[in-house]
């Protein structure tokens, strides 16, 4: 049995008997740890408040190869993020980003940069005005999904490999893996959505490692809700979050 002593944050929460809770942490160096707190639900546990959502925490927990469950022995709270916990819009859009990260976090296996991400994501929203959060929590889907090697091709034809934005039009060819060019395009294919020079442009922002280019866009229009529209269900398909991220248990 090794103490295993890694950066965490709590996906999800279920009590367990009478004073105990069972976390399914995301860990830096390990991804999607299940482990049980004893004792966690007593007034004067030494864990005290800290595993609460949305807090990045610093934990220590015994690692038996083979169990299914891990013991937890020490949290200590880095990071507890009131502008998200004092915030519903704010809170809601975390809660959706978890949801995700659930969803396609490898268990026991490292996940440095997507954690790193998370990291970032939720400094971040701290400061997101609540009109924006959609634009947050579509751009970190995005990056996630680079991260994970599902991002769409953006700058050849899925299909044929020319190269884009194809000024006679381009869809998203969603099962192909990215943009079509005209030509592909016209040949048709089940659920093919048309993407003109400005939604062009809001998907590169949208794939462009700097937060700031999309965080600073004017007020968003009808444009960008189609761009997050398409993010979101490019991701999804590639993902096959569809139900699991509605909320149903993985
Ligand atoms: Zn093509």
């Amino acid at each position: 049995m090794a103490l295993v002593r890694t950066e965490a944050f709590v996906l999800k929460a279920f009590r367990y008997g009478e004073t105990s809770m069972i976390y399914r942490l995301f860990t830096r160096d390990r991804g999607v740890v299940p482990v049980i707190a004893k004792g966690v639900r007593r007034p004067k546990s030494r864990f005290g408040a800290s595993l609460d959502p949305f807090h990045r925490l610093q934990v220590v927990y015994y690692d038996k190869p083979g169990r299914e469950i891990q013991t937890l022995s020490q949290v200590e709270l880095l990071a507890g993020h009131p502008g998200v916990v004092g915030s519903l819009d704010r809170m809601e859009a975390a809660g959706t980003w978890f949801r995700f990260l659930r969803a396609v976090v490898p268990e026991h296996a490292p996940a440095e940069t997507l954690y790193d991400l998370a990291v970032t994501a939720l400094d971040r929203l701290d400061h997101v005005p609540p009109e924006s959060v959609r634009r947050w929590e579509t751009y970190h889907r995005a990056i996630a999904a680079e991260r994970l090697g599902l991002a769409p091709r953006l700058d050849q034809c899925a299909a044929c490999g020319a190269d884009l934005p194809d000024r006679a039009g381009m869809t998203l060819a969603i099962e192909e893996g990215g943009l079509a060019c005209a030509a592909c395009g016209s040949r048709g294919g089940s659920g093919r959505m048309p993407v003109g020079s400005d939604l062009y442009g809001l998907l590169l922002l949208y794939h462009h490692p700097d937060w700031s280019l999309v965080a600073d866009l004017d007020e968003s229009g009808a444009a960008e809700a189609r761009v997050q529209e398409l993010v979101h269900r490019f991701v999804d398909w590639h993902a096959d979050l569809g139900a699991r991220v509605r909320g149903a248990r993985r």
